[in-house]
């Protein structure tokens, strides 16, 4: 059996009940959860993506948990690195947004494991950035409660708000609110350091979301990758948003290819952050909504092409 990573993270004491596991890296898989402590239970956001990541978080909140224990999970979307893990907390309840649960599935899991065995180039651009995780033995563990709109929790004491904010990075983004302690889980809303990925979009959607987050006017924000933040991550993930909206709406109005779009867009101070080659599924996602007719590319072809960026991208002075 392949060896997962082991640790992966650290705990971050926030105060005022809240706590961050920010994992060791921002890049792809490793992403971050959130934990809320009650007077006699605990709220974890966001499991991990795999079952060795998962245990030995769940084992580093140990300390804090073991006289509050884990009573409520709540996933802030479908993708893998925020929900594979769900199975080692299936005694609590899973929570989730209605379009989120309908998107976590076996079947994603399955193509996710096929692509790791794809032969060739291909394979090799899923096998860099998923390789070092370890798919065997998770049983896809969907939530049992879902909502829309607006859940209020009382966290053993502490007030925890859910916001649906989707579609924006998926379809069924949620945000997870602490007006105590003025602190946001963001999920991936926010990469801080790394590039964000739009999947489903629109990109004025996901503006949009993050307005939702400085509207809540909190000092602290939790992002789904990358270091703990504040409201000038979040301007800057919008920034970077914007930037490609506009510069992608201009090249496609302008009759540009798709391809010509990619290579004429400059990233500026945005080139920075890791895994810029995102920009390719970001500038597609801008082209399929502007022309829903166009041929969707396969997550291998996206992969592919991500890499085939970042190996020829030179990041501009900052
Ligand atoms: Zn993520």
């Amino acid at each position: 059996m392949r060896q997962g990573p082991r640790g992966g993270g650290h705990l971050q004491e926030l105060g005022n009940s809240c706590y961050a596991w920010v994992a060791q890296e921002a890049g792809w898989g490793y992403s971050n959860a959130g934990l809320i402590v009650g007077e006699s239970g605990s709220l974890l956001v966001d499991t991990l993506f795999d079952l060795n990541l998962t245990a030995a978080m769940l084992a580093e909140m140990a300390s804090v948990t073991r006289d509050r224990p884990i009573s409520t999970v709540v996933n802030t979307h479908a993708n893998g690195d925020h929900y594979f893990g769900n199975q080692l907390l299936r005694h609590a309840e899973i929570i989730s947004s209605v379009n989120a649960a309908a998107h976590m599935s076996q079947s994603d899991l399955d193509s996710l494991r096929a692509d790791l065995r794809a032969p060739g180039r291909h394979g090799d651009d899923v096998r860099r950035s998923f390789g070092r995780f370890d798919f065997d033995g998770i049983t896809i563990t969907p939530p049992t409660r879902t909502f829309e709109g607006e859940l209020t929790l009382d966290v053993s004491g502490v007030e925890v708000r859910c916001i649906t904010v989707g579609p924006a990075h998926t379809d069924g983004d949620l945000i997870v609110h602490v007006p105590s302690a003025r602190t946001v889980y963001a999920g991936d809303l926010l990469f801080i350091g790394a590039t964000p990925v739009v999947w489903a979009g629109p990109i004025s959607g996901w503006v949009e979301a993050c307005d939702r987050i400085l509207d809540l006017d909190v000092d602290t924000v939790v992002p789904g990758h990358g270091p703990v933040t504040d409201a000038t991550g979040v301007q800057e993930t919008q920034a970077y948003l914007a930037h490609v909206e506009s510069a992608a709406t201009e090249c496609f109005h302008q009759g540009r290819s798709f391809d010509e779009a990619v290579a004429s867009i400059p990233l500026g101070r945005f080139g920075a952050w890791t895994e810029p080659g995102r920009l390719v599924q970001n500038v597609a996602n801008v082209y399929q909504h502007l022309d829903p007719a166009l041929p969707r590319m396969s997550h291998l072809e996206v992969m592919k092409r991500m890499a085939d960026f970042e190996s020829g991208f030179v990041p501009e002075e900052v």
